[in-house]
């Protein structure tokens, strides 16, 4: 029997289908990669900021709605060039509400974590606790922008123009995000992007930072390509971050569809939310404020009033092989590398210690099907 002919109420209850996972990367035809490839076979041109490699930053700059990018090998590569550019010391301010790279980063620069908690809405670093772990060794916040929602930017801002401290924005999760009416990219005084095959936009593995000037933009080009200002000069320690011709020419096929995809994704988000709306138990996301969000991500919560708790109702989907997944849980903080410093305590981080129990993210993605949608509600809503 073909699959698309068993019902999803039918003897057995779908435990036989096809497995859904929580995403599915979005790849274009195959036929508009080819003359990519043809052209990198005849210029042999492999890598170092090749013809590729500029028409894409020139095509991400013009989408984005920024004026400089950097295009790394990936997110996190980025992110530990970022703290590096902006000679980032001592201790920054960061959320325990993530993945874990975004912490890890700031161990690899020799920097300390200092642990925030996060706002019940975003889930990101909440402004009204920033300033209660400022210390004469604060120079940094490094904040996220879960799920591809907004930080509190404006008071983020404040504070860090008072405290005089820098600003990073792990925006791994917020491409084409907009907020205001312009790029979520443009606060701080770097972001960070990831373009791995699980996001929005990916070109395999890929990443890459947003200054606001060129002088800086320079500097993290320099400091990606081992520090080489010209032939024969280095002028810092740096790394090898560089994205190669391949990455940067599928990135270019990919910006044609990233549009569709993110319609796409959507539909399937508004579908959910329809088909949820009423049981009792679950915190749906809302549509956010001035936002022009790209649905990333579908996180809701899982609170008392629901039948199961979160890790049953995560259990009973695997068995029906639906595969969420609890981001972020286990939090950053509560991992044995992290919890010895002391801002990592659950005391500090009363929110994210609630949240981090409570949140599922479902199945979301441009090429998942109706039927799936139904078979994951489904699964929520039965009590059996
Ligand atoms: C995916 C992700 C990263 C890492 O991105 P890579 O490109 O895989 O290195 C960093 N931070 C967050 C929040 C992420 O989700």
């Amino acid at each position: 029997m073909n699959n698309q002919d068993k019902k999803i109420d039918g003897v057995g209850y779908y435990s036989d289908l096809p497995n859904i996972y929580v995403t599915k990367p979005d790849l274009p035809p195959l036929d508009e990669f080819i003359p990519y490839l043809e052209e990198i076979w005849d210029s042999k041109i492999l890598t170092n900021n090749g013809p590729f490699h500029q028409q894409l930053e020139k095509a991400l700059c013009e989408y984005l709605g920024v004026e400089f990018i950097s295009l790394f090998t990936n997110c996190t590569i980025a992110l530990m060039a970022a703290l590096k550019v902006l000679e980032i010391k001592g201790e920054v301010i960061t959320t325990p509400y993530s993945f874990v790279a975004t912490s890890n980063a700031l161990i690899w620069n020799n920097l300390q974590p200092v642990f925030s908690d996060i706002d019940e809405n975003t889930f990101n670093i909440d402004p009204n606790e920033i300033e209660k772990s400022i210390t004469a060794n604060t120079t940094a916040i490094l904040a996220v922008h879960c799920y591809g929602y907004p930080c509190a930017v404006d008071k983020i801002k404040k504070i860090a123009d008072k405290y005089k401290l820098k600003v990073i924005y792990d925006a791994a999760h917020a491409f084409g995000v907009s907020y205001q009416g312009e790029s979520i990219l443009k606060h701080g005084d770097l972001s960070v992007i990831s373009f791995h095959a699980t996001k929005v936009f990916n070109t395999f593995e890929g990443g890459a930072i947003i200054s606001h000037d060129a002088k800086t933009k320079k500097r993290i080009d320099e400091l990606k390509n081992f520090g080489f200002v010209n032939e024969t000069s280095i002028n810092s320690a740096g790394i090898n971050g560089k994205m190669s011709e391949l990455n940067s020419a599928f990135g270019l096929v990919q910006l044609k569809h990233v549009d569709k995809y993110i319609a796409q994704r959507k539909l399937i988000y508004k579908s959910y939310c329809d088909k949820l709306k009423n049981v009792p138990g679950l915190t749906l996301p809302n549509p956010i404020e001035n936002t022009s969000e790209n649905y990333s991500y579908l996180p809701i919560l899982i609170n008392e009033k629901y039948h199961l708790d979160r890790d049953s109702l995560y259990k009973k989907m695997r068995d029906k092989n639906i595969y969420s997944r609890r981001y972020f849980y286990p939090l950053i903080s509560d991992l044995e590398i992290y919890e010895k410093i002391t801002s990592a305590s659950k005391k500090n981080l009363p929110i994210a210690s609630i949240i981090k129990d409570q949140i599922i993210c479902l199945p979301i993605y441009p090429a998942l099907t109706n039927d799936d949608v139904l078979r994951v509600v489904e699964c929520i809503t039965r009590e059996d």
